[in-house]
């Protein structure tokens, strides 16, 4: 089943003589429960492409349909709304805001949309990410890992349709990488969540079902690594 599809997608910064065209005419679709790595060099569009994917930046032509909504058609309350409920967004420097809590941060999300928080679900939420014993503690008073963590679950806590994740381990050793990709391989499977990722990293790339390679702003290679 089809849960994405995105139509002649193109996004151009700037005028006249500095203009860039950082995604120039993308198409393609995403099945829902699939993990796609998307892989490129710097300044390819990666970037750009998965933060018009997520709702926040808006593209200059083109159309990205989630479940049927166009969701740039939306108007902007609509759409941050679509936003919160069915899109998880991880970044490589956590943006955690640093005057609010592990429980605060994490639970930002439902706070924003009027909804209770479940005690109980927090705290099986907090237990598997490892975060049981760290509720109180500022992002400040957290190791890299741990704020990676957190901002899982807050991009969790609404169990998302679709999580989006810019070089979520681009700032982590390789002994928090792997925890941090399998805690996101778990949900992608558990929750038939839809999982697309940007990374650095080969070994991690080859660990998802399809990687699409993205150069100049256009789709270059688009493989399929586990049908
Ligand atoms: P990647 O994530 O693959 O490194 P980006 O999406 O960040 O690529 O950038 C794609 C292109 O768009 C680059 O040439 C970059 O310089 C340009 N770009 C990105 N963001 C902006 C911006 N806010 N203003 C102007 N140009 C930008
Ligand atoms: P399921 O019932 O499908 O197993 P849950 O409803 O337990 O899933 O939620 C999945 C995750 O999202 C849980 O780990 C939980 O911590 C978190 N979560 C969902 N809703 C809330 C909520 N209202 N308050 C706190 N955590 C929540």
């Amino acid at each position: 089943m089809e849960i994405m599809r995105v139509e002649n997608l193109s996004k151009v910064y700037g005028k006249g003589d500095t203009q860039v065209k950082a995604i120039d005419n993308i198409s393609f679709s995403v099945k829902k429960g699939e993990f796609v790595a998307i892989i490129g060099p710097s300044g390819s569009g990666k970037s750009t492409m998965l933060h018009i994917l997520g709702g926040v930046d808006r593209p200059t032509s083109g159309k990205v349909m989630i479940d049927n909504t166009d969701i740039y058609g939306l108007n902007e309350t609509k759409l941050a709304i679509f936003r919160r409920r069915q899109i998880g967004l991880i970044y490589q420097f956590y943006n955690l805001i640093p005057i609010l809590n592990v429980e605060e941060n994490m639970t930002l999300p439902l706070l924003l949309d009027n909804r209770r928080v479940d005690k109980k679900k927090l705290n099986d939420l907090l237990d598997t990410l490892g975060l049981a014993k760290r509720q109180q503690h500022l992002p400040n008073e957290l190791s890299g890992g741990q704020q990676q963590r957190v901002s899982i679950g807050r991009a969790l806590i609404n169990q998302p349709a679709i999580v989006l994740a810019d070089e979520p381990t681009g700032n982590l050793d390789s002994q928090n990488s792997k925890e941090i990709v399998e805690l996101l391989k778990l949900s992608n499977k558990y929750f038939n969540q839809t999982l697309i990722m940007i990374t650095h990293d080969p070994q991690i790339a080859l660990q998802a079902d399809r990687m699409i390679t993205l150069q100049d702003g256009r789709i270059s290679k688009d493989e399929v690594i586990r049908p």
